[in-house]
């Protein structure tokens, strides 16, 4: 008889043995549903010696339901998902649903319908329909879409339609993608840059595994560098993945890629929707989607024909995931390059340690690019000390930084300031009594934000209006706003050079492509004077006429317990330094500090980049951390306090004495409390030749929680909150 193995995306149930009916033909890999009790269940058939299940006799097993009209996933991407699941500990089936991540995908061709104008008019006119129309001219799609491209509501739409105004248009939902081109608008490069386009060129054509450290100074053309081999790519027919942070996900980065080959990418982000999430599949499954631009998620998708994978701006700590399966897309992407026999691309000015000794140890082959495209120099970075030269009362800007900006101002040049804190100020307290607003599902306090009247906090969303009187003392008009925020920065801005045009962009001001799109046409029409930003504008941006950035505050990043604060601290000041200067004028950084002495401080000061990391290499090596050592975290949790102190003192007291493992712990989570739940960790700190994963696995297999409680693992973690 011919029985199958499923995997299924449900952990508890693990995996499922079924009859394979009559006439239907399935294989490892292929997608299929199956009954499950009443339940129609979708699952992954997969090699039985690879996957252990209960034994379940001949006569038992249930039919398949129905094989699904989608490739089979190729054996490459079944080893990359074992391989995740066992590295990160995760369980297989949560893996593979990042695999399959779009339901509408799996049910093969269809069709919807969008809307278009027509060409006729309205009975009736009105404003609104009048915006509508204007603004419609030449677009085309679902009225939903269409409303938000207008600005009107889809009423005003539906109205247009009743009115033979607009017509409906039946498209396939799998439409094919524009056609990007290899040659369309090549680019001359200089020496340098074609010595290193001609080795990944190579490699893209031996089309086997050589993972490169593409590393070069901000504004050197690494973007221009891959590019090539994306070019050798298309020319191969082979499917190219670049990897994005989140935030870097801009219009800019695609209207590059546009100009250069002639057609936008597909993009992939946890924000598409569901039709876009499901053509996009389809596409990258079918072999269709020529170069897929994603944020992390896009790393698991099962491209038909993959022939290279760049992961830019790869030091960026949004390639970690924090919640569901735990890994870092950096380093996956590197596994996935081996699985399949591929080149992959770490690219990036400020690289990680952990990826610099790779390079170092031979691993990686190293690629450099030293210095700026054209005429561009690096900027002159200045330190403030602000214990000797200190803003005024009230203020956040030190007298030097303040006149630098009148002077950029008086030059029509343009500036940055870079402060990582979103809002208006981080605590708002009252004067009177002394109560503090913190959020009530969280330990944080709630962040001001002025220009939305509301205190929010950043972690859970919660969010209040704030209140005329004190909600303990009840003394009116008596609350403090501590600390700044880019908002308070900007006021200042304004106070100190009345005339000068400021923009604040954080995530909260540009929260849609289109109003990134604004932002940066805005700046380079120089209709903007200052940009006050957080670390949404450290990089990806190109200002020719941005001179000067500053930095509010470097210390910021050095305070918390983030282990790697120091490497975190040197990156971002370096990226955002970046900034300035790109174009034929000179530019100029000034760093807010009180520690200039601090290691960090001094080597970007002296714009020693080789200092910096040779000194947080020994650091690293003496406190046995990556990437001499290996961290790991087991994070415990649940919405009852006793509980999840109990769970914790159970690990803890069931913790393995091994002499190549230092267990630290259970403590009290920095942030204890987070969305209602009480948080505990323990930190682990392995030898890089210790078993790590099956250690933690037998110790935490051993044990027994109560439902409530949620216990998770954490390799290389990022995040120590
Ligand atoms: P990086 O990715 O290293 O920051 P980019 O690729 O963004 O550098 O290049 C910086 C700027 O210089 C961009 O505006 C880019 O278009 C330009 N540039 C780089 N190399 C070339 C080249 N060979 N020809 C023309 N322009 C280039
Ligand atoms: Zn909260």
């Amino acid at each position: 008889m011919n029985r199958v193995r499923l995997l299924v995306f449900n952990a508890a149930l693990g995996a499922l043995d079924y009859r394979v009916p009559e006439g239907m033909a399935v294989g490892p890999g292929s997608v299929v549903v199956a009954p499950l009790g009443p339940r129609q269940i979708v699952g992954i058939v997969w090699e039985e010696d690879r996957l252990p299940a209960e034994s379940v006799a001949d006569a038992r097993l249930r039919p398949l339901a129905e094989a699904l009209p989608v490739p089979p996933l190729r054996a490459e991407l079944r080893r990359l998902i074992e391989w995740t699941a066992d590295y990160y500990c995760a369980p297989l089936s949560a893996v593979a649903r990042m695999v399959i991540s779009s339901g509408g995908a799996l049910r093969g061709p269809a069709t919807m319908t969008e809307y278009r104008l027509s060409g006729g008019m309205p009975e009736r006119m009105t404003p609104q329909r009048e915006r509508a129309m204007e603004r419609l001219e030449g677009e085309q799609a679902t009225i939903r879409e269409l409303a938000d491209m207008a600005g009107v509501s889809e009423g005003v739409l539906r109205g247009l339609v009743n009115q033979g105004a607009m017509e409906p248009v039946t498209v396939d939902c799998d439409r094919p993608y524009p056609r990007a081109r290899a040659g369309h608008a090549a680019v001359e490069l200089n020496p340098e840059q074609a010595g290193v386009a001609a080795r990944l060129v190579d490699a893209v054509n031996e089309a086997a595994f050589a993972p490169f450290l593409l590393d070069g100074v901000t504004g050197s053309g690494k973007t221009e560098t891959y590019f090539e081999a994306v070019a050798a790519a298309l020319d191969a027919d082979q499917q190219v993945l670049v990897l994005l942070p989140e935030i870097a996900l801009t219009q800019a980065f695609l209207r590059r890629f546009e100009d250069r080959f002639g057609a936008p990418p597909v993009v992939w982000h946890s924000s598409l929707k569901s039709t876009e999430r499901r053509r996009a599949w389809r596409a990258i499954a079918s072999g269709e989607a020529q170069v897929v631009v994603g944020a992390r998620s896009a790393l698991f998708l099962p491209y038909g024909r993959l022939g290279l994978i760049v992961v830019d701006e790869a030091h960026e700590v949004s390639f970690k995931q924090d919640d569901g399966v735990r890994y870092n897309a950096r380093d996956v992407a590197v596994m996935r390059a081996h699985f399949e026999g591929l080149p992959v691309v770490l690219a990036s000015a400020t690289p990680a340690l952990e990826s610099l000794q790779m390079a170092e140890s031979g691993i990686y082959e190293r690629l450099e690019l030293p210095s700026r495209f054209g005429a561009a120099e690096l900027p002159a970075i200045d330190t403030v000390d602000l214990t000797e030269d200190p803003p005024e009362r009230g203020r956040w800007l030190a007298p030097r930084l303040a006149r630098e900006l009148a002077e950029r101002l008086d030059k029509g040049e343009q500036s940055l300031l870079f402060l990582n804190r979103r809002g208006y100020a981080p605590l708002t307290l009252c004067r009177n009594c002394g109560f503090r607003f913190e959020c009530p599902n969280c330990t944080a306090w709630l962040v001001e934000h002025r220009f939305s009247r509301r205190l929010a906090c950043h972690h859970c969303g919660h969010e209040t209006t704030p209140p005329a009187t004190c909600p303990e003392c009840g003394e009116p008009d008596c609350l403090v706003a501590c600390g700044p925020g880019v908002e308070r920065i900007a006021d200042e801005v304004a106070e100190i050079l009345p005339g000068a045009r400021v923009a604040v962009a954080t995530s909260d001001t540009l929260n849609s492509p289109e109003r990134a799109a604004e932002f940066v046409a805005q700046v380079e029409e120089g209709a903007i004077d200052v940009i006050v930003g957080t670390q949404l504008v450290t990089k990806g941006f190109h200002f020719p006429e941005l001179t000067l950035v500053g930095v509010v505050d470097a210390d910021l990043g050095l305070e918390g317990g983030d282990l790697r604060a120091a490497e975190r601290t040197y990156q971002q000041v370096a990226q955002v330094a970046g900034r300035a200067g790109r174009g034929e004028k000179p530019g100029q950084v000034l760093i807010q500090t009180r520690h200039p002495d601090a290691p960090v401080i001094a080597a970007l000061a002296a714009g020693d980049r080789d200092a910096f990391y040779a000194a947080e290499t020994e650091a690293r090596r003496h406190a046995g951390a990556p990437p001499f050592g290996r961290w790991a975290a087991i994070i415990v949790s649940s919405e009852d306090e006793a509980e999840a102190k109990e769970a914790a003192r159970a690990i803890g007291g069931t913790r393995p004495d091994l002499g190549d493992i230092a267990i630290y712990g259970p403590a009290p989570a920095p942030l204890s409390l987070l969305r209602g739940r009480y948080r505990y960790r323990l930190l682990i700190n392995a030898r890089r030749s210790a078993r790590l994963q099956d250690t933690l696995r037998t110790w935490l297999n051993a044990l027994d929680f109560p439902r409530g409680v949620r216990v998770s693992i954490d390799i290389d973690p990022y995040s120590f909150v």
